[in-house]
């Protein structure tokens, strides 16, 4: 059995797909031997392509307002127990020009579906923004917005979007989600976001409720095809707050074993060791960069709002400084042999993949 799911392990790290029902398979079967066979290839990969720099995107979460209601996240709408902020335009400007000065080279910025943020105030903040750092990439995760939205972020100076499409499952999809949202519709946005010429990321969570092996293969074969440059994935973690506070969270296995996956499918894409890994396990981002992933967020948000941006219960780094964040990282991700790139960490298109 081992040596057919090691088999299987070689044919995608050759194709770079797998049918559904052996991803399925795979899933069934993680032991600790497959995993550490899994991430072996996968950091083989990452490192013939990226050697060993890891990537930091400094993370600015600069609204809590949201006028969705996602099952799974804790600053729905109907969580009456969050407490709203929003950042001015000088406290983004202000958390940015810090980030600059402790070497960051690229800026996201995320927050709910605000209606205050329209496009005339993004792009505003856009074009502040590039013009005081024009060697930054932006990146902007604000949710589901018009193509025309878009093109005008993107004409303003937005570089990269990151918009998870959560599960390419539609029926997984409206548990997760009310009636008003789809998975439909989540998929244009990412399609036209690559069409525009964003550098682009999807991704979904591991472990939400009701996910099944074949909406996770759905997922892989889902990433496959759209071919983002960018993947995020972290476990699912109830929120006490929302519907699903009782739900088991995703495990750290399960994760780890996932992200080898994705740099097999995808062997130049940008992935992140994300903070929810870190959450789940003390050293859970080090695990990442081991099991093939690449890029670390850590967060610049004004430490006075950091508690309220609570996607789930005990977010990890809330309490620190952006410089004890990054201090913090460099030194973790140094102790694994690996290095922070203050670099914008491109995208590279190799001339062989889609
Ligand atoms: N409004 C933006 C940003 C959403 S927050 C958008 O729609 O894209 C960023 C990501 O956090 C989400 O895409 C989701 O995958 C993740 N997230 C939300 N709640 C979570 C939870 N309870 N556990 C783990 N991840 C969660």
């Amino acid at each position: 059995m081992e040596t057919m799911l090691k088999e299987k392990i070689d044919i995608l790290c050759e194709n770079h797909i797998l049918p559904a029902e052996d991803f399925v398979l795979l899933l069934e079967n993680i032991s600790p031997e497959l995993s550490a066979y899994a991430a072996e290839k996968a950091s083989g990969i990452r490192d013939s392509i990226y050697g060993k720099d890891v990537y930091t995107r400094g993370l600015i979460e600069f609204t809590n307002y949201c006028k969705n209601d996602c099952y799974y996240c804790g600053i729905r709408k109907s969580n009456s127990c969050a407490q709203r902020y929003r950042l001015s335009e000088d406290d983004i400007f202000s958390a940015a020009s810090y980030g600059y000065s402790l070497g960051f080279r690229t800026f996201v910025l995320q927050g709910g579906e605000d209606a205050y943020f329209t496009d005339d105030v993004l792009c505003r903040i856009l074009v502040r923004l590039k013009d005081a750092f024009p060697d930054c990439a932006l990146t902007l995760s604000v949710g589901e917005r018009t193509r025309e939205s878009y093109q005008r972020l993107f004409d303003a100076g937005a570089d990269r979007y990151l918009l998870r499409h959560e599960t390419a499952n539609s029926e997984h999809y409206s548990f997760l989600h009310p009636a008003s949202m789809s998975l439909k519709n989540r998929k244009e946005c990412l399609y036209t976001l690559k069409d525009i010429g964003y550098q682009t990321g999807a991704g979904f969570m591991v472990g939400s409720p009701h996910q099944t092996g074949e909406a996770i293969a759905e997922d892989l074969i889902f990433l496959r095809e759209l071919s983002p440059h960018m993947v995020g994935i972290g476990p699912f973690i109830p929120h006490k707050d929302t519907p699903f506070g009782d739900e088991q969270p995703g495990t750290l296995e399960e994760t780890l074993f996932l992200l080898s996956l994705i740099r097999m499918i995808l062997p130049e894409v940008l992935l992140p060791a994300t903070t929810a890994l870190g959450t789940i396990h003390p050293k859970g981002r080090e695990m990442g960069i081991l099991a093939g992933a690449n890029v670390v967020m850590p967060n610049l948000s004004p430490r006075e709002v950091r508690k309220k941006y609570m996607l789930y219960d005990n977010k990890i780094c809330t309490g620190d400084e952006a410089a004890e964040c990054l201090g913090c990282l460099s030194g973790r991700i140094e102790s694994i042999g690996y290095r922070l790139s203050a670099s914008r960490g491109d995208h590279i298109r190799r001339k062989n993949n889609v």
